[in-house]
C-alpha cells in the first residue's frame, strides 16, 4: 500500500510559493498579508491557527491573528471583517471555523470581501467554484487534488465516494472531482447503508469527523482512501478511518493521520494567499 504523505507534497507547494514570493519581491511588491480571525478559545482552532502562522513566518508571508473573546457578538465579528475588507494592506481573510455557538456563521462568511475570501466560502466564490471560473479553490479539497496529482493517481473515469458534505470539505470536493471527470457519489449522515456501498469505489474520501469510524478492510482492496478527518483522542490524533489491516492491507494507497491531508491544507492556504495578493498586485 502506498502511503500518501502530505509533507512531501506540501514541501513542493511551499517551493512554488517561495518562487512566487521571490517574483513579487523582484517586482518591488510587498509580502502578501493573511489576516486570521480567531473567535473564542477552541483548543483545536488554537493549534491550527498557530500552525498557519508558523508556515507564514517560514515562507515570508505576513500574518496577523485577530483574537476575539468567546463572548464576541455577530456584530463585533462583523465590524472586524468590515475593517479588514477595506484595509488595503490585507490580501486574504480567514475566519477560523467553527465559530462559538450563537454566532451567525453564514452571515459572517458572506461579509468577507470575495476578493479576500482565501478559503472560498462566500456564496460568490462557491458559485465560481461550481462553474469552474474560480481563481482559487477551497484549501482542503484543492490540497487533496494536488496530492492525487503528485502521486499520479488519476481521477478521470474513476468511481469516487465523498463521505461528508460540509461546505469546507465534502461539497467542494464533490464538485472538484466531478469537474476532474470522476463519477462521484456524495454520502452524508442520512445516507442509508453507507458501509455496504463502500466496495464499489476506486477512490474514497472520508470527512465526517468521527474517530476511526470506517476501517481499511471495508473498502475495495485496490482502492485509494483519503482520510480527511482529524480527531483528538487521549492517545493522540486519529483520522476517520482505522488501519485495521497493517501490513496485510491491499489498498492501493491511503493518506495517514496525522501527516496526510492536514499538511496540504496549510500549504494551499499559503498558495491561495499569494494568488489573492497577486490579483491586486500591491
Ligand atoms: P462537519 O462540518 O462536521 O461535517 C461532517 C459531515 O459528515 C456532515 O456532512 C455529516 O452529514 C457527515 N457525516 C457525519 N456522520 C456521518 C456518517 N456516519 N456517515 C456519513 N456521513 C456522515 O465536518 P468538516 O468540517 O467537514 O470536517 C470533517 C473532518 O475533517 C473533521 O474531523 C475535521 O477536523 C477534519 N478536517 C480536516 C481538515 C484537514 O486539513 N485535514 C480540514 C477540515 C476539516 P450531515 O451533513 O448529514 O450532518
Amino acid at each position: 500500500m502506498r502511503l500518501l504523505k502530505g509533507a512531501e507534497v506540501s514541501e513542493k507547494i511551499q517551493q512554488e510559493v517561495k518562487a512566487d514570493l521571490e517574483k513579487r519581491s523582484q517586482k518591488g511588491l510587498r509580502a502578501p498579508h493573511l489576516s486570521v480571525i480567531l473567535v473564542g478559545s477552541n483548543p483545536a482552532s488554537e493549534v491550527y491557527v498557530s500552525l498557519k502562522q508558523k508556515m507564514c513566518q517560514k515562507l515570508g508571508i505576513t500574518s496577523t491573528i485577530h483574537r476575539l473573546a468567546d463572548s464576541a457578538t455577530t456584530s463585533e465579528v462583523g465590524s472586524l471583517i468590515q475593517k479588514l475588507n477595506v484595509d488595503s494592506s490585507v490580501d486574504a481573510i480567514l475566519m477560523q471555523l467553527p465559530l462559538p455557538s450563537g454566532l451567525q456563521e453564514r452571515e459572517l462568511l458572506e461579509m468577507i470581501d470575495p476578493k479576500k475570501d482565501v478559503d472560498c466560502l462566500t456564496q460568490q466564490n462557491l458559485g465560481k467554484m461550481i462553474t469552474g471560473t474560480a481563481s482559487i479553490y477551497p484549501c482542503t479539497p484543492s490540497g487533496i487534488l494536488e496530492m492525487l496529482k503528485h502521486y499520479e493517481i488519476s481521477v478521470e473515469g474513476k468511481k469516487a465516494a465523498v463521505i461528508g458534505r460540509s461546505l469546507i470539505v465534502g461539497t467542494p470536493l464533490f464538485h472538484m472531482l466531478t469537474k476532474a471527470n470522476a463519477t462521484v457519489t456524495l454520502f452524508h449522515s442520512k445516507s442509508k447503508n453507507t458501509a455496504d456501498e463502500l466496495k464499489k469505489f476506486d477512490l474514497v474520501f472520508v470527512a465526517i469527523g468521527k474517530a476511526n469510524h470506517f476501517k481499511y478492510s471495508q473498502f475495495k482492496p485496490d482502492a485509494y482512501v483519503i482520510d480527511v478527518g482529524i480527531n483528538r483522542l487521549e492517545t493522540g490524533l486519529v483520522g476517520d478511518v482505522l488501519d485495521d489491516m497493517k501490513e496485510n492491507s491491499q489498498l492501493a494507497g491511503a493518506s495517514p493521520v496525522p501527516g496526510g491531508v492536514g499538511k496540504m491544507t496549510i500549504a494551499m492556504l499559503m498558495k491561495n494567499t499569494v494568488t489573492l495578493a497577486n490579483q491586486t498586485a500591491k
